[in-house]
């Protein structure tokens, strides 16, 4: 496997995966006046997620991650690409490597995701050796600009101990958690193909896992997969750990989607090579 392996293929979205995210008041305050409508629309790109005032940070943050693998409205995306890029162009560069466990490459801003350079002009624009996937770039320079800076301290937590995770751990469960074991279940040497694709370090026996590696998708930001194979009368299980500063980096929000799309682009690795 190589990195060629992180190209996507979208999918048609659906409404009612959409919808299942939305409010459900049918407020009456955007264009197609009911929630329904509303998810019908943004899958057929006619609407955006501004269109509703009343979704949250976690939603817009999901729905982001969902229409990233299924026909994006690309305008969407395109408009948060803008802003992200807009705001690059006014940080300290020279003050941004230490900040962030980065470096400087010439005039950019040099920062490995996954084990790969990426590099970040003064413009907000990126070059790397791979394909620049939107669910990564998104996060990446949102990373670039909110981070608070500080370094990991090997201090394992669960989702739903992070800073405002509260009430969202079961959704990350069902959207993270959930597929990668069933996804580790059925294609057994994946964990260790993903070792060797994404420059990930495997840990030993951390919280008493059958296996358990740590992957980088941006550098302050490790995250610890813990896997239990199934043994006689016991499912299998898997959870994901994140280091207790991750949200010094970014909100809980896009940790959960970065993880999603992360997620995402596994099924889609395993799918390519069986
Ligand atoms: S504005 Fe939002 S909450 Fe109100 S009907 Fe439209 S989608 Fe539903």
């Amino acid at each position: 496997m190589d990195s060629r392996t992180l190209v996507t293929m979208a999918a048609p979205g659906n409404p009612l995966e959409v919808y299942a995210t939305l409010p459900k008041t049918n407020c009456g305050q955007c264009a197609p006046r009911t929630c329904l409508a509303f998810a019908g629309a943004l899958v057929r790109g006619e609407n955006r997620l501004v269109d509703c005032p009343h979704l949250a940070e976690e939603s817009v943050a999901r729905l982001a991650a969902y229409f990233e693998n299924h026909n994006p409205p690309q305008h969407e995306q395109e408009t948060e690409l803008r802003r992200l890029r807009a705001g690059v162009a006014a940080i300290d560069f020279s003050a941004a490597p230490e900040r962030l466990g980065a470096n400087l490459v010439g005039d950019a801003l040099g920062v490995k995701c996954l084990g790969r350079d990426f590099l970040i002009g003064r413009d907000g624009s990126i070059v790397s050796e791979c394909h620049t996937h939107a669910g990564l770039v998104i996060p990446l320079l949102r990373y670039v600009l909110f981070s608070r800076g500080g370094r990991p301290t090997g201090n394992w937590l669960p989702f739903r101990e992070l800073e405002r995770a509260a009430g969202r751990d079961l959704h990350f469960e069902q959207m993270c958690e959930k597929p990668l074991k069933r996804l580790v279940d059925t294609h057994t040497e994946l964990l260790k193909d993903l070792i060797d694709i994404f420059s990930g370090e495997r840990s030993v026996n951390l919280f008493a896992s059958d296996v358990s590696l740590v992957l980088y998708p941006l550098p302050r930001i490790p995250v610890l997969i813990c896997y239990w194979e199934r043994e006689e009368g016991m499912e299998s299980s898997l959870h994901i750990f994140f280091d207790a500063t991750a949200t010094d980096h970014l909100s809980v929000a896009w940790i959960h989607g970065l993880c999603a799309g992360l997620v995402a682009m596994f099924e889609k690795i395993a799918l390519k090579h069986g």
